[in-house]
């Protein structure tokens, strides 16, 4: 009861800032999936609704999303946004500091900023932090902002709140008991499901030919319940237009293999520099991650490092056997 009046505090301050700023600005984090591209877009509808200058700073927002509404009018230069002087900057789904897309040369002021975000409460900043770990995505927190606010959810609103959902709970399998309420409601005021999941699970055939390089190598350590697969920087560079996030099948195509815990993806993707997503059934997976430098929810996190494949794959399955034995 408590958790739920403080979130009705932040809510009511977040809307008084809101209403006597004029120049806004949507920030979000860096390679920008599902949920940071359209917890933007849906700060953007939102705020060009109250006739406010509203400016959505994304460097790379996925193109397999293109379909969303105020999709192109997202802003790519840091150079417009540095002539501006904002009165308020929204913070979306960031996770830490450190992740956040700032544009170049660009000076972040803490104290005009509002975070709103859905990942364990960390390295948050802002005037007013509204972070809640228990939605699915940060679409789903904006969503409940904007029934707080008595907003009118359009079609076109609800296909952006929806898609943060589904793409944030790898399209819809993770999606937990307690958003169903919200999907159902956001599907009855005409949010565009059907849509959203055709580009979700569909991937031109280069795409498919690697997803049948990542299935053939797989390896398992049974005894700790781990199954790991990999891409080597070379067969990344071949493959044309190639990029993680569009869409971001790869790690979440292999939790469909039944009967592990803990799923590895390793992706080299500079030269000795690897990113690895991590997935779990029921481990807190998250706590590993943070090990590595990373971080993420207990059932999706990931990290970051310098290294081969073949050393970090080594350290962690050590740290998951270390954490395997102590629960
Ligand atoms: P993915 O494996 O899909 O890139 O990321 C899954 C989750 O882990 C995301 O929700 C994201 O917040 C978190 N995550 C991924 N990479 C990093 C990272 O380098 N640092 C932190 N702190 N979190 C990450
Ligand atoms: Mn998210």
């Amino acid at each position: 009861m408590g958790r739920e009046r403080n979130l009705k505090e932040k809510f009511f301050l977040a809307k008084k800032l809101i209403e006597k700023s004029k120049k806004i600005l949507i920030l979000s984090h860096k390679a920008p999936d599902g949920d940071a591209l359209s917890s933007t877009l849906a700060m953007h509808y939102f705020l060009k609704r109250k006739n406010k200058e509203s400016h959505p700073f994304l460097l790379n927002p996925p193109k397999y999303l293109s379909f969303l509404e105020g999709y192109d009018e997202i802003e790519k230069k840091a150079k417009k946004i540095r002539k501006i002087d904002f009165d308020l900057i929204l913070l979306l789904d960031y996770a830490t500091k450190d992740r956040i897309e700032i544009p170049a040369k660009f000076e972040l002021d803490e104290k005009k900023c509002i975070t709103f975000d859905h990942h364990p409460e960390d390295f948050h900043i802002g005037k007013v932090k509204i972070i809640e770990e228990k939605f699915a995505s940060t679409t789903e927190l904006l969503y409940e902002f904007f029934l707080f606010l008595e907003e009118k959810i359009t079609p076109s609103l609800a296909t952006i709140l929806l898609c943060g959902i589904i793409t944030d709970t790898a399209g819809g399998k993770r999606l937990p008991q307690e958003s169903l309420k919200r999907v159902g409601e956001l599907l009855l005021k005409g949010a565009d499901l059907k849509k959203i999941l055709e580009k979700y699970y569909s991937f031109s055939l280069e795409r498919g030919k690697l997803l049948g390089k990542l299935l053939s190598r797989i390896k398992t350590q049974k005894n700790i319940g781990v199954l790991y697969s990999y891409f080597l920087l070379d067969e990344i560079k071949k493959a044309k237009d190639f990029s993680l996030l569009e869409p971001p099948i790869f790690p979440d195509f292999l939790t469909q293999i039944e009967g592990y815990d803990i799923y590895l993806f390793l992706c080299e993707q500079k030269k000795g520099r690897v990113k690895v997503s991590l997935r779990s059934k029921k481990t807190d997976v998250s706590k590993i991650a943070k090990k590595f430098g990373g971080g993420g929810h207990k059932k999706a996190s990931g990290f970051r490092k310098k290294g081969k494949i073949k050393e970090i794959l080594k350290k962690l399955l050590k740290e998951i056997e270390k954490e395997k034995q102590k629960a």
